[in-house]
């Protein structure tokens, strides 16, 4: 395991975290932390010169402990070639009674979120079907799923319907980052709509559950400051961005249609920028781009005047507070999100510095400090961002717990583990 997972961390009171989730709604959501750790927190392959240990002997050591349920793959430096073996062994799983047990579909659940949502229902041990067409999720997110009596992996577009028999479906599979969503943006508007209408008539055949990821960019350019639900938003309908505001606008009008008409259970939350493991690097989002740029040595590149704001919540937190939302009576949209806000130019500094400790903590030699340097604003970014969590507070009982250093830290550690394997 890396030094983080030995380190304490610790929330925004100070308190050591050790397990997420919590019981809630009559569904139990906690897992320790270190176990979900050992899913994304590890180095992916053993290097060959290890003599691969047999899994089933024992497991002494916290190390041994979770490297019983990794993968086995063989990193080869001379042809920077990997050999993948199956999984000896899954990672435990709760034992639930059947009345318990739920069949729960994950949209998108290759991807950055849908992968940390995924971990966590397995883990709580209930059975999971993800579909997804990998267009920026992959199949290795979830890998160590692969195989395991309660989970299916299906390749398959939202765009098609699809029929399954489910008690709740979470409704992800979209691109989130803005170079992805406008790679085609025709794509993107008709995943949101025909995606969208397609879970929900799903959900309506086999009265399940409907939870649809949405976003906070359904507020656009904001003229109100921090974003409450009622706020109805500052969209620009014919920019760049639009294939992915308008197409989550819609979205949540399909659902809320869906509702009235149909009297499908339906449940919407407006994620906050979010970031965490397994994002994907090249993914063009902020937190990724800049602890890449600043761990290869590269300029940190600030968009604009870096005076925008944005709010940045950690995986984990997102994770609760989804499933939160799921279990609760609670059918109005709600804001998930950190309300810790930057400016950009200031979170680059903030990146920077917990890049430089990371590596200072490991004894990397660093060749110069990395610049900060200025490139011209994207069309239509919103100017400032931040969630009213008012409503979440109400009535899920959930806040952020996670400070903004401690999700970095582990986001960097995380990263650097994927250079030193050669993966980025
Ligand atoms: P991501 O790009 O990592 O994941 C999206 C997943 O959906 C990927 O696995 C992708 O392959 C899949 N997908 C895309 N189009 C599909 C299609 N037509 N059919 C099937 N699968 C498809 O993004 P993410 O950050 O994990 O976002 C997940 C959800 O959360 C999205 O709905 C996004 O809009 C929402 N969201 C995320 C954030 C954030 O900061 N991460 C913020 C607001 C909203
Ligand atoms: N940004 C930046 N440098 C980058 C990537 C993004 O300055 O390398 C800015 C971007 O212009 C925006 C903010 O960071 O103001 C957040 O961008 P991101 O793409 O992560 O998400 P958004 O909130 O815009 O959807």
């Amino acid at each position: 395991m890396s030094s983080a997972a030995t380190a304490q961390t610790l929330d925004k009171n100070g308190q050591e975290i050790k397990a997420v989730g919590f019981k809630r709604f009559g569904f139990d959501s906690e897992v320790a932390l270190d176990v979900l750790r050992s899913l994304y927190l590890r180095p992916h392959y053993a290097p060959a010169t290890t003599e691969p240990k047999d899994a089933a002997i024992k497991a002494d050591s916290e190390e041994d402990k979770f490297s019983l349920f990794q993968s086995k793959s063989i990193y080869y430096p001379e042809t920077h070639s990997i050999s993948y073996t199956t999984l000896s062994r899954f990672p435990p799983v709760k034992l639930l009674p059947p009345s318990e047990r739920k069949r729960i579909l994950v949209t998108g659940g290759a991807g950055f979120v849908g992968s940390h949502l995924v971990d966590r229902l397995m883990i709580l041990g209930h059975e999971v079907t993800v579909i997804d067409n990998f267009f920026t999720g992959s199949k290795t997110t979830v890998s160590h799923w692969i195989g395991h009596p309660n989970f299916e992996m299906v390749r398959h577009d939202v765009v098609e319907p699809f029929m399954i028999e489910c008690d709740q479906i979470y409704h992800l599979a979209c691109p989130a980052s803005p170079p992805h969503y406008q790679f085609n943006a025709v794509k993107t508007i008709k995943t949101s709509f025909m995606g969208t209408l397609n879970m929900l008539g799903l959900a309506k055949r086999v009265k399940a559950r409907f939870l649809i990821t949405s976003t906070s960019e359904v507020y656009g350019d904001p003229e109100v400051h921090p974003q409450p639900e009622d706020y109805w938003g500052h969209v620009n309908p014919i920019g760049p961005r639009a294939c992915y505001d308008e197409g989550k606008r819609v979205a949540e009008t399909l659902t809320y249609g869906f509702q009235r008409q149909d009297g499908v259970d339906v449940r919407v939350a407006r994620i906050f920028n979010t970031y965490g493991p397994r994002m994907n690097p090249a993914d063009g989002r902020v937190v990724s781009n800049f602890i890449v740029q600043a761990l290869k040595g590269e300029d940190m590149t600030v968009y604009g005047d870096g005076k925008q704001t944005r709010s940045f919540q950690y995986i984990h937190d997102l994770v609760d507070g989804l499933i939160a939302l799921m279990n609760s009576g609670e059918s109005r949209p709600v804001n998930i999100g950190n309300g810790d806000e930057f400016t950009i130019g200031e979170f680059a500094e903030l990146v920077r510095e917990i890049v430089e400790k990371v590596q200072d903590e490991d004894g990397v030699k660093r060749e110069r400090r990395v610049n900060i340097i200025y490139k011209p604003m994207p069309t239509d970014d919103p100017q400032k961002r931040r969630p009213d969590t008012t409503r979440a507070k109400e009535t899920l009982d959930w806040q952020p717990r996670w400070t903004v250093r401690m999700g970095l830290e582990e986001m960097v550690r995380y990263y650097k583990a994927k250079m030193e394997e050669g993966s980025l």
